[in-house]
């Protein structure tokens, strides 16, 4: 088929995610993927400046990765987990219980970000009936948060545009301030903490992204804002659920942002980056205490798992993924490359249009506005029209509002990262100059 053809039957048959379908016009059809690129039906190649939508980490068609999964599926592509349990399963819960920070001893494995979610705050509610804290049913979350679409996530999601029309189904979050790029976190800290303590023996659990609030537009907070939070979510007798679908996995400099804060988790949610974007696999991780609060009666069990839960392909990917990280040393390398990218971006930073850089290791927001300041008038879609215009430089950049996303591979080169920001520097230029 001509990439025509396929542009046009996509316009006929397809609905795609967060797409106003309305304005979905000439879709970039991509046909093949080879290290940071993308490659469209026509050959052009374009530079991953978003790792695929934030699950990418060593680059496509890793030979490691790929190798583990076509092992794999030379012996068995899917077998149920529930009432049977398979070797990939088995190894990576054990991979995973020993990389992430904590006292977390147990893998309940799903397949998006938002069911890792929905699954966490499914056990948070339901351990704290059963130790009998029956009054404990309500969740607090941050302003901005996004933990993805299903209602259970929606309800503890806070982004407006995307949330507010199913406000008459969700139920109600105890709503935190936190900060758009760390300022006046001392004020905020005392404002959520006290929310916290009002909550008190209400709350089941608190539901946080650590460090960076990914959806909302890359808002950044520092360990300073969480830990006070976190501690009084402590004090009363709340779980503390850490939202790592999106910070895992390198992208904040360590393996899980997790490990920069003093407060031990709960439950973690991990996806994304769990299988470097090869296949949808996701992760709960739970202490041991939450798990125990399950044991004993059939009653007590809990009763949640989806049809894919486990597949022995997605675990292999994910197996091998995080043995690239100790042969290729990905997080030792990290510094000089965040280092680099903020290097660049502060001359960036000098364009009149560039309101606020926003970086946490391999995560960064680079926000517009217009040379006086204000913001550009939403339907102008100014950061859209900057991402289209970053494509004509070869790379792939997404935004949020008017908040230019960039998230490489972590594998990306020093030079790759570089034409990364020159490609952006010029789509401003070439979009907002006259
Ligand atoms: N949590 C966070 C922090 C996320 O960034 C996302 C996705 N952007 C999700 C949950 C939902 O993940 P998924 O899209 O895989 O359902």
């Amino acid at each position: 088929m001509t990439p025509n053809e396929l542009a046009s039957l996509d316009q006929s048959f397809v609905w795609h995610p967060f797409t106003q379908h309305a304005d979905w016009k000439d879709p970039l059809v991509i046909a093949s993927a080879e290290g940071c690129e993308l490659v469209d039906a026509r050959g052009d190649r374009y530079l991953d400046g978003v790792s695929s939508l934030w699950v990418g980490v060593h680059g496509h068609r890793h030979p490691h990765v790929d190798t583990a999964v076509r092992a794999q599926l030379s012996k068995m592509a899917h077998s149920t987990f529930l009432g049977l349990t398979h070797e990939p399963g088995i190894r990576l819960a054990e991979s995973l219980v020993h990389c992430t920070p904590g006292r977390l001893s147990r893998v309940f494995y799903s397949d998006s970000g938002s069911s890792a979610v929905e699954v966490a705050l499914k056990m948070a509610f339901q351990a704290q009936q059963q130790w009998g804290h029956s009054r404990r049913t309500r969740f607090a979350a941050l302003t901005g948060a996004y933990h993805g679409d299903t209602l259970g996530a929606v309800s503890v999601g806070g982004i407006e545009l995307f949330h507010r029309v199913y406000r008459p189904l969700l139920f109600d979050a105890v709503r935190l301030p936190a900060p758009t790029f760390r300022e006046d976190e001392e004020s905020l800290v005392e404002q959520a903490v006290s929310l916290v303590q009002d909550a008190g023996e209400e709350l089941a659990a608190i539901v946080v992204e650590p460090l960076v609030q990914g959806a909302v537009g890359m808002h950044m907070h520092s360990p300073a804002y969480l830990n006070p939070i976190l501690q009084a979510a402590r004090d009363v007798g709340a779980l503390v659920i850490l939202d790592e679908v999106a910070t895992g996995f390198g992208r904040t400099g360590s393996l899980f942002a997790a490990e920069k804060l003093r407060a031990e988790p709960d439950l973690l949610c991990v996806g994304k980056g769990l299988t470097d974007g090869y296949l949808p696999l996701s992760a709960t991780l739970a202490s041991e205490a939450v798990f125990e609060a399950f044991l004993g009666k059939p009653e007590s069990t809990f009763f949640h798992g989806h049809t894919y839960t486990a597949n022995p392909l997605a675990c292999a990917a994910a197996i091998a993924s995080l043995e690239v990280f100790h042969t290729e040393d990905t997080l030792g390398r990290l510094p000089a490359k965040s280092a680099l990218l903020a290097n660049r971006l502060d001359d960036m930073a000098q364009l009149p249009w560039v309101h606020q850089v926003r970086q946490t290791g391999m995560m960064v927001g680079i926000e517009i506005r217009q040379a006086d300041g204000t913001p550009f008038r939403a339907e102008l879609r100014t950061g859209h029209r900057v991402c289209m215009a970053a494509r004509h430089q070869g790379v792939l950049l997404r935004p949020l509002g008017d908040t230019i996303v960039m998230m490489p591979p972590l594998a990306m080169d020093e030079e790759n990262l570089e034409y990364l920001v020159r490609a952006l520097r010029t789509a401003l230029m070439d979009t907002l100059r006259g």
